[in-house]
């Protein structure tokens, strides 16, 4: 029944003169999302609305599943277009399409009527009346609530015209590429795609740091990460993922440091490197999945420690989340079921029995320093042998 859907935004922040630089970026998203769907599309903007129309056939849930990851969207209205044969054929259209959506007629409704075409013979309020006790003829069991309506009956009136009472929820927040560019530290956990993916919402392109320890990590936990950067993907558009091994260069902070700096010290080698990536590829921040208290290196004094290597922003969406809302968000999105799967880290391998909670700054600036020049080479070592993945 359905061949075309209109979609709707939020309007806030969008008014002015950058509107339609938000608009063209929200085409852009949509365009791409269908791309990977089964069906041609093609995608208008029309007097502030966008539309996407089939043009041959297509799978209707799987451009649902597409259009729901579309950030920037407030709802999905599937549509149903009719020619314009007359108000007694539009009237009777309604009718037919009433009874294919609800099996269940016990409800209240509302006809709202637009003309986009000023030459319709019924104004927007003669349809109104007019269609409403048709479909109270047709149906005794509806009636009409022009408050709070079950059913809100749109009928838009344009060169077809358009009939919809259904609004599938958008994902919300900003289309991709309204923002800059901020890297991500993902590990293969639940909070690091839960951060990437938040971050993204706002209109911000991703770009992703791993950092593994082969063979002390697997291949399976590499893959691992890849997939949650293809699930995140879904939603942010294509993520280049830098793989970076941090082999040598954490078996030499194992040697040298005393094993209760370890993870700190680890985290702000993680953070220089993420660092000099998102520099070199533009990026405006750094994203990570850090939440206060979670573990030693959360706490408010690693986070100090952690972030004093850092020159541009560390945006940490999660930073005050309960661990139950972070996992609510990564079955949302659908990461959870990867981020469980139970293949090791590479901070969970170098790890201290006994990690400091409450660093002093200049003890870890100390050991870093007696790590000298070979630590140097090692970062140089990691930084040039990076794999990159693009994951899409
Ligand atoms: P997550 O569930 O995201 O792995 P976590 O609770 O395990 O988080 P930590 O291991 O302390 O926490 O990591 C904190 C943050 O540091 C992560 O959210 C992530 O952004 C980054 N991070 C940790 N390990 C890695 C890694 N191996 N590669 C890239 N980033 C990492
Ligand atoms: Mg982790």
């Amino acid at each position: 029944m359905f061949k075309a859907f209109l979609l709707k935004y939020a309007e806030i922040g969008v008014k002015g003169k950058n509107r339609y630089l938000f608009e063209n970026a929200l085409v852009r998203q949509i365009e791409s999302a269908l791309t990977k769907v089964e069906g041609i599309f093609s995608v208008s903007k029309v007097s502030g609305r966008i539309y996407v129309t089939a043009e041959s056939d297509f799978d209707y849930d799987e451009a649902i599943t597409a259009l729901t990851k579309v950030f920037g969207l407030v709802g999905i209205c599937p549509l149903l277009q009719i020619e314009d044969n007359g108000f007694d054929d539009l009237a009777e259209q309604v009718i037919k399409y009433l009874d294919n959506m609800y099996s269940n007629k016990n409800l209240t409704f509302k006809v709202n009527a637009r003309r986009a075409r000023k030459n319709y013979p019924l104004t927007s309020t003669e349809i109104n009346m007019e269609l409403g006790s048709r479909i109270l003829d047709a149906y005794p069991e509806m009636s009409v609530d022009v408050h709070k309506p079950d059913k809100l009956i749109s009928v838009e009136i344009r060169e077809k015209i358009n009939i919809y009472s259904e609004t599938i929820k958008g994902a919300g927040g900003m289309p991709v590429g309204t923002a800059g560019k901020a890297m991500l530290l993902l590990s293969g956990g639940i909070d690091s795609p839960v951060a990437g993916y938040m971050v993204s919402r706002r209109g911000v392109t991703l770009e992703a740091t791993y950092f593994h320890a082969p063979p002390y990590t697997s291949e399976r936990a590499k893959q691992k990460v890849v997939d949650l950067a293809k699930k995140v993907a879904k939603y942010s558009g294509p993520i280049k993922l830098n793989v970076v091994n941090f082999t040598d260069a954490q078996l030499f902070i194992y040697d040298k440091c005393p094993h209760d700096e370890l993870t700190i010290i680890m985290r702000r080698y993680m953070m220089r490197i993420a660092q000099h990536f998102a520099e070199e590829s533009g990026c405006l921040g750094l994203i990570t999945g850090e939440s206060i208290g979670q573990v030693a290196s959360q706490t408010m004094q690693s986070l100090n420690a952690t972030n004093e290597v850092c020159t541009m922003p560390v945006y940490r969406p999660v930073i005050a989340f309960d661990k139950q809302d972070i996992v609510d968000i990564a079955v949302q999105i659908d990461t959870y079921e990867t981020s469980i799967l139970p293949f090791e880290d590479c901070c969970t391998i170098f790890v201290a029995k006994h990690p400091v909670t409450k660093p002093n700054l200049k003890y870890i600036k100390n050991s870093e320093e007696k790590l000298g020049e070979d630590m140097e080479e090692l970062v140089r070592k990691a930084v040039e042998t990076v794999e990159v993945i693009w994951c899409e």
